[in-house]
């Protein structure tokens, strides 16, 4: 038996239909030359004519980020390999939700690509609340205008986090770092938590700082590797201290904390880390 249609009006406890059982998403495109990709609705639509994001509703079993690369591809012919995945926020209403997934996508070429759609648009951010949008995304705008240019970048203290569960690793340095580093590849894939913000999550850019033993790790996708000859603590600083993004990192070296916390960065402890790590 298939799932049922998730292409239905869904009578909500605010007030309001919306559309999708499985709740909807929506992909904000960005591109740092040309701006955010809008796109009108076709006037036969819910909400025809107005403005907002290309999405839909999520399939049974799909991802909200895997439904608004498809709506964006079928609405716009943009491909899933022409941006880059970097947060999602979601909008929880209890009887439905509505996740805006951010990408980065330079370059791409967007064109009306199905009826659902009237005309697609490179809109500068700040002329947005100029145009006649549709009711949910006018709400969601300000706070996804904040996000616009933001990144997360996650960099791990490979020995701590390695040395802080007792599994034996001391017998092979080189083999933990490694698996960690493959469970991270996991962890790019599927996202963090955001530590401040429960509905926003997070495709970080992943540097894994390795020393001693585990300096010969390679990278792997979705995680860079960055090796110390000498001291890692000093490694980790300078690779934190050049970065632009909001940046997380994951050690519970209380020295280290203090010096990376100077620079602005936010902690995360090894405990938390490996409790996601564990769930992938
Ligand atoms: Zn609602």
């Amino acid at each position: 038996m298939s799932a049922p249609t998730a292409s239905v009006f869904v009578k909500c406890s605010c007030g309001h239909v919306h559309w999708g059982r499985y709740g909807a998403a929506g992909l904000l495109l960005v591109d740092p030359a040309r701006g955010v990709l809008l796109q009108r609705r076709a006037w036969w639509v819910h909400h025809g004519r107005t403005w907002a994001l290309p999405g839909g509703a999520i399939e049974a079993g799909e991802t909200a980020r895997g439904a608004a690369a498809r709506e964006a591809f079928e609405e716009t012919s943009i491909p899933a390999d022409a941006f880059r995945a970097v947060s999602a926020s979601v909008v929880d209403h209890g009887d439905w939700s509505y996740t805006t997934v951010l990408a980065l996508a330079e370059g791409a070429e967007a064109r009306v690509a199905n009826t659902e759609s009237a005309e697609v648009r490179w809109v500068d951010p700040d002329d947005v609340p100029g145009y006649r949008l549709h009711r949910d995304f006018a709400a969601a705008w300000p706070d996804l205008r904040e996000r616009v240019g933001q990144e997360l970048v996650l960099v791990v203290d490979a020995a701590n986090v390695v040395g802080s569960r007792p599994d034996g690793w001391w017998r092979d340095r080189h083999g933990a770092a490694e698996r960690l580093r493959d469970q991270l590849a996991k962890l790019a894939e599927a996202g963090v938590p955001d530590p401040g913000d429960p509905a926003v999550s997070w495709w970080p850019r992943i540097i894994l700082v390795v020393e001693g033993q585990a300096k010969h790790v390679t990278p792997a996708t979705g995680v860079e590797v960055v090796a110390a000859d000498t001291d890692g603590d000093s490694k980790i600083v300078e690779v934190v201290a050049r970065q632009q993004a909001r940046v997380l990192v994951a050690t519970a070296d209380r020295e280290l904390k203090r010096r990376v916390e100077a620079l602005g960065a936010e902690i995360l402890g090894p405990g938390t880390l490996r409790r996601q790590l564990d769930e992938l």
